[in-house]
């Protein structure tokens, strides 16, 4: 019996590139707390992932499969997991914090009766966890005092897990989904579709934020992602305008990148921004303001209107 599990994310049959991180973070505390790893997967004709899934060194892996989940809602999700975590009996549940963990997760720990820590960045002797706080203007240490302890973990500031080359069991398990008793169904989902890198695994990120005036202006941020092969970003103030789409919204309730490169276009800095960009190796700012708050992340600042600065730093990339 292991004394972790992971809680894998797929959707439409793929698996989430998070799921490898939250396997990485799984490692690391199982190099604490002692015991292996167990991987559980939840879903309908998800025999591929389990495969994926049996590469990674896991004890064994658990596959939950019903029909009432076909596609994703929370309530299923959350009876399946459950199902997957009485079955191995582990006491450390790890997840990876995507918008998915964050809507279900919670809800396997309310069935285990477990206390949680939610995005967690760093896992400490003890184990205690670094997660933060006010937006990320803190970080506070946490301890989980319950016999079962739920984390989820973000993704960018744990290491992917790399295939062992191993062949972990798979055990097909009752995913004890009560039909009857749920309250939500699917009914589709209105996704930007996109040929671009997916905003938290690209390398490079150009972002926009309201300095670019108009919806159009977006035009120049996206022209010079894909010079640079990169995915679009933007503030919630633009995504709240309706001048992009929800999905590209970096920050405290948007998504959390940490790429190699993160170019912000026209952003202020908000705490809130901050909070979703902070961690990226290398941040770039074009602002007119000089006082203005990204500037205090930012390794290299530039204090120029946007609009004479994109246009000739696309032009000078597009020529090399
Ligand atoms: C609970 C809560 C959660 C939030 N979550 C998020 C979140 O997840 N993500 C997020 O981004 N925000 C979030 N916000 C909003 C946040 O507080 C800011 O309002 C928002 O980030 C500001 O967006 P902005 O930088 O695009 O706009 P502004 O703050 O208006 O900044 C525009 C910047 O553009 C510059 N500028 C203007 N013209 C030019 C030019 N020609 N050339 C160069 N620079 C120019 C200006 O100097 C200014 O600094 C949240 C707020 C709350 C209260």
């Amino acid at each position: 019996m292991s004394n972790i599990i992971v809680l894998a994310e797929q959707q439409n049959g793929k698996l989430a590139n998070a799921t490898l991180h939250a396997i990485g973070a799984a490692k690391q505390l199982a190099a604490q707390v002692g015991g292996g790893f167990d991987i559980a997967v939840a879903g309908n004709g998800v025999g591929g992932v389990a495969e994926q899934l049996a590469g990674f060194g896991a004890g064994k892996v658990f596959l939950a499969e019903h029909g009432s989940l076909e596609k994703y809602t929370a309530q299923a999700y959350a009876q399946a997991l459950h199902s997957a975590v009485a079955a191995s009996g582990a006491r450390f549940v790890v997840a990876a914090a995507t918008s998915i963990g964050k809507d279900c997760v919670p809800r396997v720990a309310a069935r285990l009766d477990a206390g949680m820590a939610s995005d967690i960045v760093r896992i400490n002797d003890g184990p205690t966890y670094t997660r933060p706080m006010w937006a990320g203007s803190v970080l506070g240490t946490v301890r989980v005092n319950t016999d079962i302890q739920v984390l989820t973990v973000r993704p960018t500031e744990f290491a992917k897990a790399e295939a062992t080359g191993g062949a972990s069991p798979i055990e097909s398990i009752d995913a004890g989904v009560d039909a009857g008793s749920l309250r939500m169904s699917y009914v589709g989902i209105d996704a930007a579709e996109s040929d671009r890198p997916a905003l938290t695994d690209a390398d490079v990120v150009i972002s926009g934020g309201r300095g670019l005036k108009e919806p159009g202006n977006f035009a120049l941020v996206e022209k010079l992602a894909d010079l640079l092969g990169g995915a679009v970003g933007a503030t919630r103030a633009v995504v709240d305008a309706g001048w992009v789409p929800n999905d590209w919204q970096v920050g405290q309730t948007g998504k959390v990148v940490a790429p190699k490169l993160y170019i912000a276009v026209g952003i202020s800095g908000a705490i809130q921004h901050l909070a979703g960009m902070k961690g990226s190796k290398t941040i770039v700012a074009i602002n007119k303001d000089p006082d203005a708050p990204i500037f205090t992340v930012a390794d290299y600042g530039i204090v120029a209107d946007l609009f004479d600065v994109v246009p000739e730093l696309t032009e000078k990339l597009a020529a090399r």
